[in-house]
C-alpha cells in the first residue's frame, strides 16, 4: 500500500500497489459511508521477522472467542465479517507511516474514519482520518491529537493546566516523567538549553517515581532500563581496570 500523509488537510490516502490491495479496498469503498469508522484490528511483525502491517475493518462486529490449549483456557474478542483491510508499506517511508498509523490507533482513536475513495494514478484509493477535534471538529492524524481529541490549532488556544505524569512520544521517547496539560495532552515545552536526558535515564526516572519496573520487549539483550544501568557500570570499571 502506498501511504500518502497530508498535514494540511489531516488526511491519509491509502492507495493500492498491487491487484490484492485493488480487491480489499474496493470491498471497503463498497460497504463504508463517509465518516464510518473502521476498527484498528492489532497489528503483525512488530519485533522484526516480517514486514510491519496493521489491520482495519470495516463492519466487523466483535465476537468472543474461547480457545482451549491442553490446560489453558484463552478469552478473547476478534472482529469477524465486513471488510478486513491490511494495510503493508511498500517502500522504508511507507514502513514507517504504517508504524506511526498504529501508534495513533493504538494510544489514540482506534482506528480510522473512512471518508471517501478517490483515484491516484488511476489506482484505486480511500481518504480517511484519525479522529475529530472534540472543539472545533477538524480532522486529525497526529497520535496526541488523537489521544487528547484535540487538534493543534485549538491546543494552541487552551489555557494549559500542567500536572506531572508519564509522558511518550517526540522527545520524550517511549516513556518519560514529565509535564503534561490535563486538557489538551500537550507536554509542556522544556526550558531553553535544558540538558537533553537519554532513553535510559528517563527510564529510571519512571521507575524511581511511580515504583514501577520498566520492562522492555523485543530483542534487547536487556530486562529493562535498571538492567542495562547495572551491565553499563560493570563494563564501564572493567574497562578501567584493564587499562590501569
Ligand atoms: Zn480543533
Ligand atoms: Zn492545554
Amino acid at each position: 500500500m502506498k501511504i500518502i500523509r497530508d498535514e494540511g488537510t489531516a488526511t491519509i490516502t491509502l492507495v493500492a500497489t498491487n491487484a490484492e490491495e485493488t480487491e480489499a479496498l474496493k470491498n471497503v469503498i463498497t460497504i463504508s459511508k463517509p465518516r464510518k469508522k473502521m476498527s484498528y484490528g492489532g497489528c503483525v511483525g512488530k519485533d522484526g521477522g516480517r514486514p510491519f502491517a496493521i489491520y482495519l475493518h470495516m463492519n466487523s462486529r466483535r465476537k468472543r472467542v474461547v480457545e482451549e490449549f491442553s490446560n489453558v483456557t484463552m478469552r478473547s474478542t476478534k472482529l469477524v465479517g465486513g471488510a478486513k483491510l491490511e494495510i503493508l508499506g511498500t517502500t522504508e517511508a511507507d514502513d514507517q507511516e504504517v508504524r506511526s498509523m498504529r501508534d495513533t490507533c493504538f494510544f489514540g482513536s482506534t482506528g480510522f474514519f473512512y471518508l471517501g475513495s478517490s483515484d491516484v494514478g488511476g489506482e484505486v484509493s480511500i481518504i480517511i482520518t484519525a479522529q475529530f477535534c472534540k472543539h472545533c471538529h477538524s480532522y486529525m492524524i497526529s497520535r496526541v491529537g488523537a489521544e487528547w481529541k484535540t487538534c493543534d490549532a485549538c491546543a494552541e488556544k487552551c489555557r494549559h493546566k500542567y500536572i506531572r505524569g508519564t509522558i511518550h512520544g517526540g522527545s520524550a521517547g517511549n516513556l518519560a516523567m514529565g509535564e503534561y496539560c490535563r486538557k489538551c495532552g500537550r507536554v509542556k515545552p522544556e526550558l531553553e538549553g535544558a540538558r537533553k536526558k537519554g532513553q535510559i535515564e528517563r527510564e529510571l526516572e519512571v521507575e524511581r517515581e511511580l515504583g514501577i519496573q520498566v520492562r522492555w520487549k523485543g530483542e534487547s539483550p536487556f530486562v529493562g532500563p535498571r538492567h542495562f544501568a547495572e551491565v553499563d557500570r560493570l563494563m564501564r570499571r572493567h574497562a578501567r581496570a584493564s587499562t590501569r
